[in-house]
């Protein structure tokens, strides 16, 4: 099977989503460079401290700081069984790092293709657990009681990187600075393209039929 599988995508277009059922079912490790500092974030590391600005306004961590928590992760055993970088690389500096230590173990990068109008109805209406990190959809998973999480009833929130303003500016850098990468990496052929809009189970068999 796959060795490393990169997901490309607008912000909103369910790589989170699709990633973790591929780890599910596969022997994947999925490492998402977002959860990774969120959770620096979270822990108030040093790190942490220097993502959060950067995140909350919608801008992109600098490439030196994703690149340096993304080689030590790739070091990690598990990482060995094959992998899926979901939120990484997003700059053509950050794929020529990646390139550099891990090139040769990258079979595909997977196009998760969903339109801009489309991703910023799901951000925007997206609620998050600010306890459990359980997620929600005002319109498309809304929780049982408005404002509370199912699993622990303590309160929603609407992350900052979330908000109106911040999606846009997401998109942006996504058009500006990740959208090269699909040039990048196109002359390797590796570049898959997958139809992101309608029903998750749908598109997930759709990326499996393309691993296979
Ligand atoms: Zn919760």
């Amino acid at each position: 099977m796959t060795k490393g599988i990169i997901l490309l995508g607008l912000p909103g277009a369910g790589k989170g989503t699709q990633a973790k059922k591929l780890v599910e079912q596969f022997s994947f490790s999925h490492i998402s460079t977002g959860d990774m500092l969120r959770s620096a974030i979270k822990n108030g590391t040093e790190l942490g401290l220097r993502a959060k600005s950067v995140m909350d306004a919608g801008e992109l961590v600098p490439d030196d700081v994703v690149v340096g928590i993304v080689k030590e992760r790739l070091n990690d055993p598990d990482c060995a069984k094959g992998f899926i970088l979901d939120g990484f690389p997003r700059t053509i500096p950050q794929a020529v790092a990646l390139d550099a230590v891990a090139g040769e173990m990258i079979q595909f990068v997977l196009l998760l293709d969903v339109d801009q109008e489309e991703v910023k109805e799901r951000l925007g209406g997206r609620r998050t657990c600010g306890s459990c990190g359980a997620m929600y959809h005002v319109k498309f998973a809304p929780p049982n009681v408005a404002g509370k999480c199912d699993k622990c009833g303590l309160d929603i929130i609407q992350r900052d990187d979330d908000k109106e303003e911040t999606i846009q500016k997401r998109l942006d850098n996504y058009n500006e600075l990740t959208e090269p990468l699909l040039e990048y990496y196109g002359a390797s052929g590796k570049v898959r393209r997958v139809m992101a809009a309608g029903n998750i189970d749908e598109i997930y068999r759709n990326i499996v039929e393309i691993l296979k």
